[in-house]
């Protein structure tokens, strides 16, 4: 793999060149100074980005089975917008340094809930899924967390308002290839998020590590790269945790440092 991205990245610099030489500066112009391009790293976010008629962009965060361009070719069949490896979505940096951070755990730059007048931001999960989905016992990790509180709710007890937050969990029928998505508008610390949960996992660890992913993401969670963590990427294999890590608690506390209850 790393051969190939050696030969990659050898392509592209070969191509920036030749783009240089086709659109340089006319004789006796200064000659342009080459902005040598930055390597692109595929850290194995898969974004998807849609306009809606209200102005706001959606963007999906969506989890793979192991391979991230083959979710991203899969997608675009599907006919959607999927931005390129290492693309950002529009109104979200990229980077360990542009949001917080802990050890392997990152913040989703550019995501966090608002208080709402509440000293730790209340998130509320309805749960609209079936038998198989361990929303509850994700929801019970992710209540450990400090500096952000998140309960469970069967759906049909609906969004208690009043500046609470609500994040409706549902299952979907992705491809093989998918494990789920978050949605989240950008530049929206009042939401809407929105959790979907592959159908075909039902039952199995990879929904109890994939559910406890999906609701990491919909409290302000990036990918952790640490198989400790259930923000890892991808379909779990022997010792992989199916839960938050220490880190991902540090790095809600940062994302959210106002003291709390
Ligand atoms: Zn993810």
């Amino acid at each position: 793999m790393k051969g190939i991205r050696r030969r990659l990245a050898a392509a592209a610099a070969v191509l920036a060149t030749l783009t240089i030489g086709l659109t340089g500066s006319p004789a006796g112009a200064a000659p342009p100074t080459a902005t040598p391009a930055p390597a692109v790293v595929d850290n194995g976010d898969v974004y998807t980005v849609q306009q809606l008629p209200n102005g706001q962009t959606r963007i999906g965060l969506h989890q793979h089975a192991g391979n991230a361009e083959a979710l991203r070719n899969s997608l675009r069949a599907q006919g959607k917008n999927v931005l390129a490896a290492g693309q950002a979505p529009p109104g979200q940096r990229m980077g360990l340094l542009a949001c917080e951070s802990y050890g392997t755990a990152v913040q989703w730059c550019d995501h966090a809930w608002s208080y709402g007048g509440f000293n730790d931001p209340q998130v509320y999960f309805l749960d609209h899924t079936p038998a198989g989905f361990p929303v509850t016992d994700a929801v019970n990790d992710w209540y450990q967390a400090v500096g952000i509180d998140a309960y469970y709710r069967w759906y049909t007890a609906g969004c208690p308002g009043g500046g609470r937050h609500c994040v409706h969990v549902r299952t979907y029928s992705p491809g093989p290839d998918e494990f789920g998505v978050t949605y989240w508008n950008a530049n929206a610390p009042e939401g809407p998020v929105d959790v979907y949960l592959a159908s075909h996992m039902a039952g199995t660890n990879q929904a109890r590590k994939s559910t406890c992913h999906e609701l990491g993401h919909a409290l302000g969670l990036g990918h952790n790269s640490s198989t400790n963590s259930c923000m890892k990427q991808g379909r779990i294999a022997a010792g992989w945790s199916l839960r938050p890590s220490s880190q991902d608690f540090e790095v809600l506390k940062r994302i959210y440092p106002r003291p709390g209850t």
